[in-house]
């Protein structure tokens, strides 16, 4: 999940805590954490905004029943970790691709070229 695309979650959660948080005191709670971690500088966001997202377990089910709309799997989940690692043959550097192509991925560091990585 992109930072963009939690943002957008996070405002629709937001948006659907009246419904979906019936105690006062932790809408109110879930709201501000939210709104903090929206106020995060982009890039940076992310890893609150999770945070805040499975801290409540009406809006963790919420998520999770919109991952069958648009959105993956929260980390923890064993299968969050989409996409193909590949790592430099001199193990200085690695990066995902969410999509496989036929494009040479080089290292930044000694332009060797970067192997897919199995596991
Ligand atoms: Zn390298």
């Amino acid at each position: 999940m992109t930072d963009n695309e939690l943002r957008a979650l996070a405002e629709q959660i937001r948006a659907e805590l009246p419904v979906l948080v019936a105690d006062a005191d932790e809408r109110e709670r879930l709201d501000r954490d939210l709104g903090q971690a929206l106020e995060q500088p982009a890039g940076t966001a992310a890893a609150a905004l999770r945070q805040v997202l499975q801290s409540h377990p009406a809006v963790r089910d919420w998520v999770e029943t919109d991952n069958d709309r648009s959105i993956t799997t929260l980390p923890g989940d064993s299968t969050s970790q989409l996409g193909v690692l590949f790592v430099c043959p001199n193990r200085d550097y690695s990066t995902v691709r969410e999509v496989v192509t036929s494009e040479v991925l080089v290292c930044p560091h000694d332009g060797a070229a970067l192997e897919r990585y199995d596991g």
